[in-house]
């Protein structure tokens, strides 16, 4: 069967997370039936919602050809994330590594456990570089163009990092 094309949103503002989304990268296309076919360059961000006080974030985008299911991936992004240190606390609070999946081919839910787009994508300069990156021409089902999006997206701090920081 044709693999998915999974992209997933990559968050880190603890414990050096320029090398931990790096990690993350490796990670990725270690999990089963699939392979990492992009990924975005790096950007520093300042924190959105959350706690006060947190450090700057690392965040990028990477796209996944996968044979697994939406709710597989998912579980596998999981267990990525344990493997480096990412624990639960409140809501939005600073973490070694966040996966998220921002899209599942052009497959929508509204599961609170996997809901597809990801909820909150379209609102997120933090995602909207990056994918923009590695997928200029995107089309987010049930909200538009990426393009789009991005001209519509509030202004919020981002820097892109050069590849040999
Ligand atoms: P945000 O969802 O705003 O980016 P977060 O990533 O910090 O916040 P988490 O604590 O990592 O939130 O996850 C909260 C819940 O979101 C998880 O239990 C997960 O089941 C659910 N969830 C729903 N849709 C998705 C998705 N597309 N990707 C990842 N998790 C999702
Ligand atoms: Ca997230
Ligand atoms: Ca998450």
């Amino acid at each position: 069967m044709r693999p998915a094309r999974a992209y997933i949103g990559i968050g880190s503002n603890l414990d050096d997370p320029i090398r931990q989304v790096r990690r993350a990268f490796q990670a990725l296309n270690g999990i089963l039936a699939s392979g990492c076919v992009a990924q975005s360059p790096l950007y520093r961000t300042a924190p959105v919602g959350g706690p006060p006080g947190q450090p700057d974030y690392i965040n990028a985008v990477a796209a996944l050809d996968t044979g697994l299911t939406p709710q597989q991936l998912l579980m596998a992004l999981r267990t990525l994330e344990l493997a480096q240190g990412r624990t639960r606390t409140v809501r939005w609070a600073a973490r070694t590594l966040d996966l998220d999946v921002l899209l599942y081919d052009r497959l929508t839910s509204d599961d609170p456990r996997l809901t597809l787009p990801h909820p909150r994508l379209h609102e997120r300069a933090f995602v909207l570089y990056p994918l923009r990156d590695i997928a200029p021409n995107l089309d987010i089902p049930g909200r538009g163009p990426l393009i789009e999006l991005l001209a519509r997206c509030p202004p919020q701090a981002i820097v892109r990092l050069d590849s040999a920081d």
